[in-house]
């Protein structure tokens, strides 16, 4: 541990809080954070405070790449002045002073470890909050927006990325919000700025995507006769299936990719059916 990761470590430790209680009576010890409020331990690793209790997260993670934020948030953060705190930074190349980075990871450059539904950190310390491509993988997304609220200063900055038409990746991937959804989320508690399709969100990206992933599902699966069917179609037979889906064509294609199994479809499906029957709870008393 040199020096300056120490330091930093202690600066950080000032704007915690126990996420279970919100007490900032935390101590730390040699493997553990205590809050002596609620009495509730966390785990210390490489001298990181871990405040969630998922066994998975044992170590530093070396291997993870992500793209280092962009300059173009970098200047929004020096416009607005003071902290931001970056929710899912991964593994960013280096830390800067004004921006606290924090995931449910641990990367070597991870600030602070926890769930973005229980932030460990105290009210109204941040005048920027970003928080790029999370918000599919959060199976509360309302609670998270609460603690966003709840650490961004009045008249704070945020800054959102997250997923519309993108195909179902990583570990966890729970909601794709559409431009209104996004607005449900957050304009109650955020002035409306911007909604915008980004950069790095443009249509032809999820076209590109979307036939990566099909492309390869078909590869997996399928006779190299349905590859060579699928590789040299091209966009205009595709929107002929959608304009007409009883058409001979559509009919053919579908038989086609019909026996791929319903696991590896759901990554692209149009949409799933759900049949519940309604659980018999016994009465108490
Ligand atoms: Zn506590």
């Amino acid at each position: 541990m040199n020096e300056q990761v120490g330091n930093r470590q202690e600066w950080i430790r000032t704007l915690l809080q126990c996420p279970q209680c919100r007490s900032v009576l935390l101590s730390y010890h040699d493997r553990e954070v205590r809050c002596e409020e609620c009495k509730h331990y966390y785990r210390l690793i490489w001298n990181r405070c871990v405040f969630h209790d998922d066994i998975s997260v044992s170590h530093v993670d070396y291997n993870r790449r992500s793209f280092p934020l962009s300059l173009r948030f970098i200047e929004k953060i020096k416009r607005k002045g003071g902290l931001a705190l970056n929710i899912g930074c991964g593994a960013q190349p280096e830390n800067m002073d004004f921006i606290v980075d924090f995931d449910y990871i641990l990367c070597p450059n991870t600030d602070v470890v926890g769930d973005g539904h229980a932030l460990p950190l105290r009210d109204g310390l941040f005048n920027t909050v970003l928080s790029l491509n999370v918000f599919e993988h959060l199976k509360t997304p309302d609670r998270a927006v609460q603690e966003i609220q709840r650490v961004c200063k009045p008249g704070g900055l945020l800054i959102i990325h997250t997923a519309f038409m993108q195909p179902h990746h990583d570990f966890s991937h729970f909601f794709n919000a559409t431009r209104e959804g996004i607005r449900e989320w957050f304009t109650p508690f955020f002035s409306e700025l911007a909604c915008i399709v980004s950069p790095n969100f443009t249509v032809e990206k999820t076209v590109a995507w979307m036939s990566h992933d099909f492309l390869n599902m078909v590869r997996k699966y399928c006779p190299k006769a349905t590859v060579d069917r699928y590789e040299n179609m091209t966009l205009r037979e595709l929107e002929r299936v959608w304009k007409d889906l009883y058409s001979d064509n559509a009919q053919e294609l579908y038989k086609l990719i019909r026996d791929i199994p319903d696991e590896a479809q759901g990554n692209l499906a149009l949409g799933f059916e759900f049949i519940g029957e309604k659980k018999i709870r016994k009465t108490v008393g």
